[in-house]
């Protein structure tokens, strides 16, 4: 197919008067001029956004642990939620959850997703009957849906540095390094049945596992895939910190990178406690931080040094972790935001090359996604996959008032959703604003939630 724009973000800044030309889901041309064949686009187009870290059953009792007074909710008082909302969660459930929440991130301008899923086993902890029954789930709600999918199943063995005994809510999610290398290689297996996806892994944190479990099932996915992603929450609380200090004597980030090969294909999720030396290794390492700005504030986490990070050549990508909010936009004008209250300073995340923070922010964002998730995506270029958003020029043309301007606009001054079109890999999946199954999705998803909560 080819699609005329009249004005596209390319990875060099804007292109005016351009016809791509998009053959088996990837740019093979970018001609001048309008071709007469081509559909042309309603309004400016920009990189599909990758969202790098989503626990897709989270989004069912988003807002259900937020009460203030006596006994208030912190993060391990949400984990709690978490706990009791997942024992009782069926494998029909988790697609229907998921394909809704996939929907919504298509709608808001995400085209691919990370799914760091660790939901695996029956309430008990006994295993499907079909090992991976629970991915196979997710990737039918992300076939349905359309979007991009990067399967992580998540390692988790112990409850505590030091390999502590693991707990009763963890009991879904719990393998030793042979179930879990038997569930990688069925993942891969499965991942053939679908388009748009692929598989890497996830141990879960380094509380959650070993240095020989570590080792058993990165060796294990290497034969399988040499350069699948590996992502992995690595420092989200002080707490987790200071119990890997009183551990090992070393940070978290110190550590991993003192016992394992970190490189271009691991994800940091949730880097948020580090120390200079910790900081300045990443950002030289060609490992991606997958920050999660609206879960990190909500949960109270901290915050990610990223601007110095960014100074240090840092790749970075953003994800929606506990859907909280399902809005890319949010979550870069967070990240902007939250630096600037610190600092008492404006403007902070452009370079010289890039002074359009918004430029700047939403090119870096879908690039070091790309990488994070191991797709050809992320910029509007030849040979990359043809997953992109089409903006509602009618919206835009209320606030939006030049190509310098507009992505700063799209994320500083936009208040409803302006993604009107979605493309991905060659396919339109959001047309007008609209997918074509979320009435079905929206009503199946209304019942499970009713379900689930009353038996809260
Ligand atoms: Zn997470």
């Amino acid at each position: 197919m080819k699609l005329y724009a009249k004005r596209f973000y390319s990875p060099s800044g804007w292109l005016e008067d351009k016809t791509l030309v998009i053959e088996d889901g990837l740019i093979v041309a970018i001609n001048p001029g309008r071709d007469s064949e081509a559909q042309v686009a309603g309004g400016p187009i920009i990189p599909g956004m990758v969202n790098c870290h989503s626990h897709a059953f989270q989004r069912a009792f988003a807002g259900m642990s937020e009460q203030g007074s006596e006994g208030k909710d912190s993060f391990w008082t949400w984990r709690k939620v978490m706990y009791g909302f997942l024992q009782q969660v069926t494998p029909e459930q988790t697609q229907v959850i998921a394909t809704q929440l996939y929907i919504e991130m298509l709608k808001a301008g995400y085209t691919s997703v990370a799914e760091f899923h660790y939901l695996h086993h029956q309430s008990d902890g006994t295993t499907y009957a079909n090992r991976a029954e629970m991915s196979e789930r997710i990737f039918m709600a992300a076939n349905a849906s359309g979007i991009a999918l990067t399967h992580l199943p998540v390692l988790y063995r112990y409850s505590g540095f030091g390999s502590l005994a693991a707990n009763q809510g963890q009991r879904r999610f719990l393998n030793d390094a042979e179930q879990f290398n038997r569930l990688v290689s069925d993942c891969m297996e499965l991942s053939k049945k679908y388009s748009q996806c692929r598989v890497g892994m996830a141990p879960h944190s380094l509380r959650a596992t070993s240095l020989p479990l570590l080792n058993e099932t990165i060796e294990h996915l290497r034969k399988l895939d040499p350069q699948a992603p590996i992502h992995i929450h690595i420092a989200e609380q002080q707490k987790e910190v200071d119990d890997c200090l009183a551990w090992q004597n070393k940070r978290p980030v110190q550590w991993l990178f003192e016992n394992q090969s970190v490189d271009k294909h691991w994800c940091l999720i949730h880097a948020t406690h580090l120390s200079e030396t910790e900081r300045k290794t990443l950002a030289h390492s060609g490992a991606v931080a997958g920050i999660c700005p609206t879960t990190e504030a909500n949960l109270g986490d901290g915050i990610f040094p990223t601007t110095q990070y960014l100074q240090e050549g840092g790749a970075i990508a953003i994800g929606s972790d506990s859907h909280i909010s399902v809005n890319p936009i949010e979550e870069l004008r967070w990240l902007e935001y939250v630096q600037r209250l610190v600092k008492q300073q404006r403007a902070i995340l452009a370079t010289p090359e890039q002074p359009s923070v918004g430029g700047n922010l939403w090119q870096r964002a879908a690039s070091g996604g790309a990488q994070s998730i191991g797709r050809d995506c992320g910029e509007l270029a030849i040979g990359k996959k043809a997953d992109l958003l089409v903006l509602d020029q009618s919206q835009l043309s209320l606030f939006a008032h030049s190509n310098q301007h507009l992505l700063d606009s799209l994320i500083f001054a936009s208040h409803k959703n302006p993604v009107a079109d979605v493309m991905v890999a060659g396919n339109w999946v959001i047309r007008d604003g609209q997918h074509t199954l979320a009435e079905s999705s929206a009503n199946d998803y209304r019942a499970v939630l009713k379900k689930l909560s009353a038996a809260l």
